[in-house]
């Protein structure tokens, strides 16, 4: 009896206390500060050096070709870790760590992402 006494409080608090979870997707709760989600590259500071791939403990990043002179960084984010060792370590700060979580896809090329040819007078002469 005692311990129908402890419970009735509660569920009477719980009765009339907001919901713990939230109605995602059309609300959800806000990311911390400094939060490491989806790493983007910043292509127009990106060098080509390649630090970033070889650094990847997750080999998520691969160097492709973009009709350039330098090659240039894709991520798998389906690999990735998100160590943000890649945003740390890139001595142009060309990769930046954001909030971005949502990365669910139906296929894996859904969760890649390459860059693309920056303008026609770059695409190597035989594409
Ligand atoms: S993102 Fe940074 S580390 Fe990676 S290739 Fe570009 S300049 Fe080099
Ligand atoms: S955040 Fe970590 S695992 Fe993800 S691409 Fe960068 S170095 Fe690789």
């Amino acid at each position: 009896m005692r311990k129908v006494g402890r419970i009735f409080p509660e569920l009477i608090k719980c009765l009339f206390s907001s919901p713990a979870t939230v109605d995602f997707p059309k609300s959800e709760v806000p990311v911390p500060p400094d939060y490491r989600g989806k790493p983007v590259l910043i292509q127009e500071k990106c060098t080509g050096c390649g630090l970033c791939e070889r650094d990847c403990p997750a080999a998520a990043i691969e160097m492709v070709d973009v009709g350039a002179k330098r090659p240039k960084p894709a991520f798998d984010y389906a690999r990735c870790a998100f160590c943000a060792q890649c945003a740390e370590n890139c001595r142009s700060d060309a990769i930046e760590m954001t909030a971005e979580h949502h990365l669910a896809a139906f296929s894996r090329d859904g969760v890649r992402w390459a860059p693309q040819y920056e303008g026609a007078k770059e695409k190597p002469a035989n594409s």
